[in-house]
C-alpha cells in the first residue's frame, strides 16, 4: 500500500500517519521530520533549508524530490509507504508520479483529511511530542494520563516545534492553500483522491482511514 496523506498544518497527518503504521506495517515518510532531522543534524541539507523552515516557507522542490527518493529505496519501504507533508506542491507531484514509474511502483490512494481553518490554529498552537519516541500531545485535547511522563516510553522530556505558532502558521496555512491545495484536484483527476472529515476525534477519524484503505 503507497499512499499520500493530504492536508493542511494541523489537520492531523502525522498523527494518523503514526496510526496507519502501527495498523499496516508500512513507514510514514514525513518530509517536515527528515528536514527538522538534517536542520538538527547541521548537514548540507540543513544548512540550506533551515531559514525556510523556521519561517514557514516550502524549501525548493529539488531538495525533497531527492530526499524522498532516497527514502523510498530504502529496504523498510518494500511493502509500501506514507506519504505525509509531500508533494506540496504541482512539480513535486509530478516529480513523484515521474519517480515511481521510474521505480515500477503505483500510488494506491491518496487520503484528504479536511478540517476547519479556526481548528487547525488551535490544534497547533498546543501541540507537543514526547522528546524519545515522538509520541503527539495537545494541551487541551491530549495530556499524558500521568502529568509530565509519555504515555508510550515513559520519558519526561517533551518538545515544541519552533514552527508551531500563530505568526507562523499563518505563513505555512498561506502556502498550504496557494502551492498544496490544487492537489485535491490533481489527484482527483487521477481516480486516487480520497476525502475524510478530520473534525472528529483521534480515534474516530483512524477507524475512517482503515475503512478507506481496507477498500482501495
Ligand atoms: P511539516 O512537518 O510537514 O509541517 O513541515 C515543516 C516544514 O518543512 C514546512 O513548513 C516546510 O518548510 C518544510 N517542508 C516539509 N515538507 C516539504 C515539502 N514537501 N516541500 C517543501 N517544504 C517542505
Amino acid at each position: 500500500m503507497r499512499l499520500i496523506l493530504l492536508g493542511p498544518p494541523g489537520s492531523g497527518k502525522g498523527t494518523q500517519a503514526k496510526l496507519i503504521v502501527d495498523r499496516n506495517n508500512i513507514p510514514q515518510l514525513s518530509t517536515g521530520d527528515m528536514l527538522r532531522d538534517a536542520v538538527e543534524a547541521k548537514s548540507e541539507v540543513g544548512i540550506k533549508t533551515k531559514s525556510a523552515m523556521d519561517s514557514g516557507k516550502l524549501v525548493s522542490d529539488a531538495i525533497v524530490i531527492s530526499i524522498v527518493s532516497d527514502r523510498i529505496d530504502m529496504p523498510d519501504c518494500a511493502n509500501g509507504f506514507i506519504l505525509d507533508g509531500f508533494p506540496r506542491t504541482l512539480a513535486q507531484a509530478d516529480a513523484l508520479a515521474v519517480m515511481l514509474e521510474g521505480k515500477g511502483l503505483k500510488l494506491d490512494c491518496v487520503v484528504e483529511l479536511q478540517v476547519d481553518d479556526d481548528a487547525l490554529v488551535d490544534r497547533i498552537s498546543g501541540r507537543f511530542t514526547c522528546e524519545v519516541c515522538e509520541e503527539g500531545y495537545h494541551d487541551k485535547y491530549k495530556l499524558p494520563k500521568k502529568a509530565g511522563e509519555c504515555d508510550r516510553c515513559g520519558s519526561e522530556e517533551f518538545v515544541r516545534r519552533a514552527d508551531d505558532n500563530a505568526k507562523t502558521l499563518m505563513t505555512r496555512l498561506r502556502a498550504y492553500y496557494k502551492k498544496t491545495a490544487p492537489l485535491v484536484g490533481y489527484y482527483y483527476a487521477k481516480k486516487l483522491h480520497h476525502g475524510i472529515n478530520g473534525m472528529g476525534d483521534i480515534d474516530g477519524i483512524a477507524e475512517d482511514v482503515q475503512a478507506l484503505l481496507e477498500n482501495v
